[in-house]
């Protein structure tokens, strides 16, 4: 059984790494020839575009899925024409998540707080987005944004000139700026057949956009139940298969969704060692229809992101019980080249070992 991936980073090559011990193949497309996935598996080595790679993708895999959430529908189009390979999870669904707008407009539609927000394609529009919503706001690209970028905090109206200035050649989209207490995550996974498993909830820290730190579980029992349910209404929505994550911003005890991920998440690279069966293996399980694994955590983890370079492997490797997974990618300011993993007995000796690794790596922060 093979089951391609579009997209070979490092999401991609530990979807690969879960799913050689279940027997499985994996065959990635990605543009850069040194792509993480590409060193633990076969690549086909081409643009997301190239119909003849998409063609013979869909031709040599059962299933094929992503790794990548801005893969273009025509690509996925190509896939389903070639009468090849299912797609894992639905293109409906990778839509929705592709353009902020579509993806505020289902969370109303589902009842699911989101942020007040308005669509802006030019200045004008910005300026009656500013009044309507208020200042102080983030204005964002609608499409292609990650990791923070393609946004820009607006606190005045220089910033918002300045905003417009720098993003104002794509449709974007205006919304206040949460003044949250923390930020959690909720990841889930449905099977082709219907079942459903939710994983305890992640807190997460982000630093210039840029997850840092993801601790879980995280938060009292009212925020697991609601960020259970509000996943189960996209997953059915969408007749949802694989792993699906929604972020929420957690102001005075109520959950607003920021933005939601239609594959496996940073956020819940913890679940490798710190809960009985991994995102990663838990994603293929759902795509290929097998029974979905139990996602009860091991103990308190705690996640930290290594971005810019891996620090000294030796450091890392002397403290007892951590887990380091090196993505294989060249150095680069800001750039996710991996993360090490600490599953404790107890939240309280999780959080001073996790601040004590984040203190190391010269990257300290204040836990809310
Ligand atoms: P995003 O790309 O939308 O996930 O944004 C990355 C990070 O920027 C979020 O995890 C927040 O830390 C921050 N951020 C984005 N949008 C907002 C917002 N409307 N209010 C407050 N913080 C935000």
């Amino acid at each position: 059984m093979t089951v391609g991936i579009v997209g070979a980073g490092q999401l991609g090559r530990m979807l690969a790494l879960a799913g050689y011990p279940l027997g499985l193949d994996f065959l990635c497309l990605d543009p850069a020839p040194d792509a993480p996935a590409g060193q633990v598996a076969p690549l086909l080595n081409g643009e997301f575009t190239d119909r003849t790679l998409l063609v013979r993708l869909a031709r040599r895999c059962e299933v094929v899925t992503f790794d990548w959430e801005n893969v273009p529908g025509e690509s996925l189009r190509s896939i389903t024409r070639a009468h090849g390979a299912r797609i894992c999870p639905p293109a409906a669904a990778l839509a929705a998540a592709q353009d902020r707008v579509a993806e505020k407009r289902l969370f109303e539609r589902l009842g699911i707080p989101t942020t007040r927000w308005a669509a802006v394609s030019s200045r004008a529009q910005l300026g009656r987005a500013i009044t309507a919503i208020g200042l102080p706001g983030v204005l964002k690209t609608r499409r292609l944004g990650y990791d923070g970028k393609g946004q820009a905090v607006v606190r005045t109206v220089a910033d918002a000139a300045r905003g417009w200035e720098r993003l104002g050649d794509a449709p974007l989209i205006y919304e206040e700026l949460v003044p949250f207490d923390c930020e959690v995550s909720i990841i889930g996974a449905r099977s082709v057949s219907g079942q459903i498993a939710v994983y305890p909830l992640c807190g997460n820290v982000h630093a210039q956009g840029i997850l840092r730190v993801t601790r879980a579980p995280y938060g009292p029992a009212p925020w697991q139940r609601l960020a259970a349910g509000y996943l189960r209404r996209v997953l059915r929505h969408f007749r949802y298969t694989g792993i699906l994550t929604i972020e929420f911003f957690v102001r005075r005890g109520r959950l607003i969704a920021n933005e939601m991920a239609p594959r496996v998440h940073n956020s819940g690279h913890w679940t490798i060692e710190g809960a009985a069966t991994s995102q990663f293996e838990n994603h293929l399980r759902a795509i290929l229809d097998l029974p979905l694994g139990s996602t009860k955590a091991l103990g308190h983890s705690g996640m930290v992101n290594l971005i810019g370079a891996i620090p000294r492997r030796a450091e890392l490797l002397k403290q007892p019980g951590l887990h380091l997974h090196d993505y294989g990618k060249k150095p680069r300011p800001g750039r996710k080249v991996g993360h090490c993993t600490l599953v404790e007995a107890s939240a309280a000796r999780r959080d001073a070992r996790t601040l004590r690794v984040l203190k190391d790596l010269a990257g300290g922060v204040r836990f809310p």
